[in-house]
């Protein structure tokens, strides 16, 4: 088949300007539902292995997903001394708690997923990312993140947003003003909250309103950035946040020091040292927008 010719069986996901499209060829349709909050779709694809679709909307591919899942979750727990209490809002593939359980000193992980479906759907169909959710360090709650930490005085080393869009379904309440600072107060002094902000080339608005709304409520604050194939135009943000400890803010983000890069987990196909240096360095088409 050529490459002009439409595939028989194609799933297309529109990109927030609407005048931009992914489309990928489907080899065979593996699950759908119509869940409380959202259609999850489950279906493999002739070049991207199985994918997971929320409204319509990409979330994960099985065969590039570990760009995205090693970046929301190293650099911030490389950042953490010694991270023992992590929290995962939204999350609910897996990915993301799979990554975070690589560090040893890890001793409890909990993902607090909206949508029970979303879970119970990873674990049928994508094992390779939601294995770890049977970890006994691991916990699931199934709630809203804003009525959750609302509801929990508990504190965090890491909180790691993992969201939906803002822009699709529950995710928009996981980009506010109120729902950063209370982030920034469950955090232990040192602790560090990290959320995906999107992109520049489909949602700019949207990432800078999302590292603006960080960046004003962490006094130190910061964004960096990975390659992510599997979402609109694959370069990726993420926005972090540093709860000092004894008012001493953290000297820089990019720099791990010789023991936590002794720290990094073993076999890591995407996160290095350098990797983690080189994520804080901006363009300047990128820094004089958010300036
Ligand atoms: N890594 C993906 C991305 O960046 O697009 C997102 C992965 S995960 C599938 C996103 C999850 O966030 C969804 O399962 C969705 O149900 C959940 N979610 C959305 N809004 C939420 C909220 N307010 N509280 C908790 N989970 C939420």
């Amino acid at each position: 088949m050529n490459r002009n010719e439409k595939s028989p069986f194609c799933f297309r996901e529109v990109y927030q300007d609407q005048r931009s499209f992914l489309e990928l060829e489907v080899s065979r349709w593996v699950y759908s539902r119509e869940t409380s909050f959202q259609k999850i779709d489950i279906f493999d694809t002739v070049s991207h292995g199985r994918v997971l679709a929320l409204d319509g909307i990409v979330q994960t591919m099985e065969r590039w997903e570990f760009m995205y899942h090693e970046m929301i979750a190293h650099v911030p727990l490389q950042i953490c001394e010694r991270p023992k209490h992590v929290l995962v809002i939204g999350g609910g593939d897996g990915g993301t708690i799979r990554e975070a359980l690589k560090h040893p000193s890890v001793e409890s992980a909990v993902l607090c997923e909206i949508d029970r479906d979303v879970v119970e759907a990873a674990k049928t169909y994508l094992p390779t990312l939601s294995h770890a959710l049977s970890d006994p360090r691991v916990s699931c709650v199934f709630e809203d993140g804003v009525a959750y930490l609302k509801g929990s005085s508990q504190t965090w080393d890491a909180i790691l947003i993992d969201s939906t869009d803002p822009t699709a379904g529950e995710g928009g309440h996981l980009f506010t003003d109120a729902f950063y600072a209370l982030c920034r107060d469950r955090l232990v002094p040192g602790g560090v909250c990290v959320a995906q902000t999107e992109n520049p080339i489909y949602d700019r608005e949207w990432m800078r309103t999302a590292y603006r709304r960080i960046a004003a409520a962490f006094p130190t604050a910061g964004i960096y950035l990975g390659f992510s194939p599997q979402y609109p135009s694959g370069f990726w943000t993420y926005s972090i946040g540093y709860r000092s400890q004894d008012g001493q803010n953290k000297p820089d983000f990019y720099q791990l020091s010789p023991e936590a890069v002794r720290r990094i987990p073993p076999h890591l196909r995407y996160y290095t040292s350098d990797i983690h240096s080189a994520a804080f360095q901006i363009p300047p088409f990128l820094s004089d927008y958010l300036a």
